[in-house]
C-alpha cells in the first residue's frame, strides 16, 4: 500500500501531488486551483499560482 507523503500512514483512496506525484490523503494535500499538492510543492504551486495570475493580469507597471 502506498503511504501518504505528508503524514506517512498508509492510503487507500488518496489524491496525487500534480508536480512530484506523491500519494497524499485528501485532507493531507493542499489544493490550489484546483489541484492538489503535497507539502513540498504546495511552496512552488503557490508561487506558480501566482504567476497564472501575473500571467492573466498582465504585468504591472507596463501599460
Ligand atoms: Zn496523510
Ligand atoms: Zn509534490
Amino acid at each position: 500500500m502506498t503511504s501518504c507523503s505528508v503524514c506517512g500512514k498508509p492510503v487507500e483512496r488518496g489524491v496525487r501531488c500534480s508536480t512530484c506525484g506523491a500519494t497524499l490523503h485528501r485532507e493531507c494535500a493542499k489544493k490550489i486551483l484546483g489541484k492538489f499538492y503535497c507539502r513540498k510543492c504546495y511552496r512552488e504551486g503557490r508561487k506558480e499560482a501566482r504567476y497564472e495570475r501575473m500571467r492573466q493580469w498582465g504585468v504591472p507597471g507596463r501599460t
